[in-house]
């Protein structure tokens, strides 16, 4: 599934709940670089905005192949002969006949009889391995000019066509992401989300945690808590601290925006609620301070929902 509002703090609470590993860049094929959370392909475009916004931060980096001309990470190796250039290479064990010098893959030696050697150059008997013929180990024979060698001419070719020697292949990097602790703590309230849903389930009121809804712009939205009071449908959500403040509420707004047909409860840190009221309107989107670090109280988070729904 391809998640468009990604940012929410529980979808990555969830997240880290489970994963204490950091969250490493992926090469998918036909696709690029992904960084996987939740069985969703987040591109690299999205998972900075979570940079941005705070939510993770960089432990690393990982480094992929490029091709310098058109940024491909798609590279896979060609060995050609390093005298000819051509690409008719075969692989096998080699052996040389130090009497002639003449060096070829083992099949070339095999004679008739069991477990003895003839040189396919000079035709003699090879008997004695140290002395009268090497097998230096794995090397390459160019079928088309005959030369037998040990390391090939390696070269990278990139999606797009582009023969590049080794030495210009570009590095790409991407960072290693990890979850930031504040998110971290954020995965201990699925449960007080749960606990919520409770008090709601024993006020007669249907809610979900952790939910997806598609927005009138086609996009899918996922949100901690989503409650259906008769007509009305309260979309429950929480800015937990001042850090990226704008970026979150304007996030919120714009959701907010995208989900109309809901009324948006916003639990938000007591200090904000004045710089906020002015900027949101307060049919969709009622404000509930948060005091300090302390979880509201299910029953009364209940009841700021029937309020909420009117
Ligand atoms: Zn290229
Ligand atoms: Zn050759
Ligand atoms: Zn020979």
């Amino acid at each position: 599934m391809d998640l468009k509002d990604d940012s929410t703090l529980a979808f990555l609470a969830s997240f880290a709940k489970k994963h204490r590993e950091d969250i490493q860049p992926q090469f998918r094929h036909g696709v690029g670089i992904i960084y996987e959370i939740e069985n969703a392909d987040l591109s690299f475009e999205r998972i900075r905005n979570y940079e941005q916004e705070k939510l993770l931060s960089v432990t690393g980096s990982r480094s992929y192949s490029a091709c310098p001309r058109c940024k491909s990470l798609l590279l896979s190796l060609r060995l050609s002969c390093p005298d000819c250039k051509k690409l008719s290479l075969a692989r096998s064990e080699i052996m040389i006949h130090y009497g002639c010098e003449y060096s070829g893959p083992v099949e070339e030696f095999v004679s008739q009889k069991d477990s003895e050697y003839v040189c396919p150059k000079c035709s003699k008997q090879m008997k004695r391995v140290g002395i009268e013929y090497g097998r230096p180990g794995i090397g390459f024979k160019c079928q088309d000019c005959g030369r037998v060698f040990q390391y090939p001419l390696v070269n990278a070719v990139c999606h797009n066509g582009h023969e590049l020697k080794v030495d210009e292949i570009d590095l790409q990097h991407f960072p290693v992401y990890r979850i930031n602790d504040e998110i971290r703590n954020f995965a201990e309230v699925a449960e007080y989300f749960a606990s919520i849903q409770q008090a709601l389930a024993g006020k007669g009121l249907e809610a979900q945690v952790l939910c997806k809804i598609r927005g009138g712009s086609g996009v899918i939205h996922i949100i901690p808590l989503v409650v259906r009071a008769g007509k009305t449908q309260v979309i429950v959500d929480f800015i937990l601290d001042e850090s990226g403040f704008d970026a979150k509420i304007l996030q919120k707004i714009l959701r907010g925006a995208d989900l109309s047909k809901y009324v948006m409860l916003l639990f938000v840190p007591e200090g904000l609620v004045g710089r906020l009221a002015p900027i949101v309107n307060p049919e969709k989107i009622k404000l509930v301070p948060l005091s300090g670090n302390k979880k509201k109280d299910p029953a009364a988070v209940a009841e700021e929902v029937i309020k909420a729904a009117g």
